[in-house]
């Protein structure tokens, strides 16, 4: 079932599509029938589940944080998280930037942006990002990659369309300005065709390939 899934996706996404297999709730049985299709970029969005994935699973796995990450929690995936999609504040930025010192590697982030109205959602806004992003390159042990949004929970695909055209602006903004700007990851389960025809290039899907959470 996951392998036909996944399949399935490989056959429609164009090759410049970073697909992110977001595995969490789920098992370590799950990630490696997905694993055993050629599937290596693996989401977890909390700390502990991620850890203990991290060590029961194949090394060559690239772990990615794309959920809310609280700064007390970094010390414990800094040694081996290939992409953190959620830098949001900077205090977070701070705690990602000593841990990554205190293991000697630059860890890779997306920056992520508040694209929607929902007070739910995490990320720094448009008008704040200049002065966020001016403070994370001071950083040394941080290195920007790109930016990562999640959409309104809504069925209205033009309140979804808009959202990711702004992130998507801004991005393309960036990438003149900025050479190490090459990942945009917006998009899940339902709106990933959405996200990759306003110019996404990272997915991160759950569901369409796991099955319901
Ligand atoms: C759970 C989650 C996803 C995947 O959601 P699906 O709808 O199952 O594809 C993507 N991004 C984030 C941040 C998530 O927490």
């Amino acid at each position: 079932m996951i392998k036909d899934r996944l399949e399935n996706l490989y056959k429609e996404l164009s090759e410049d599509i970073n697909l992110v297999a977001v595995s969490k709730t789920k098992t370590v049985e799950d990630i490696m029938n997905a694993y055993n299709s050629g599937q290596r970029l693996f989401g977890e969005n909390r700390v502990q589940e991620l850890t203990e994935k991290y060590d029961k699973l194949p090394k060559d796995i690239k772990w990615n944080m794309i959920g809310h990450l609280q700064s007390n929690k970094v010390k414990y995936i800094a040694s081996f998280v290939d992409l953190i999609h959620s830098l949001d504040s900077v205090k977070l930025a701070s705690e990602i930037n000593k841990q990554g010192e205190k293991n000697n590697r630059v860890i890779n982030c997306l920056i992520q942006i508040k694209i929607s109205k929902d007070e739910t959602k995490y990320g720094v806004s448009f008008e704040d990002f200049d002065q966020f992003y001016k403070h994370i390159n001071s950083l040394k042990y941080i290195n920007v990659v790109g930016l990562m949004g999640m959409a309104s929970l809504t069925n209205n695909e033009d309140v979804i369309k808009d959202e990711f055209k702004s992130i998507s602006l801004l991005y393309n903004e960036l990438k003149l300005v900025d050479k190490k700007i090459a990942h945009l990851s917006i998009g899940m389960s339902n709106d990933y065709k959405l996200a990759i025809n306003e110019g996404g290039n990272m997915i991160r899907i759950g569901s369409r390939i796991f099955g319901e959470r």
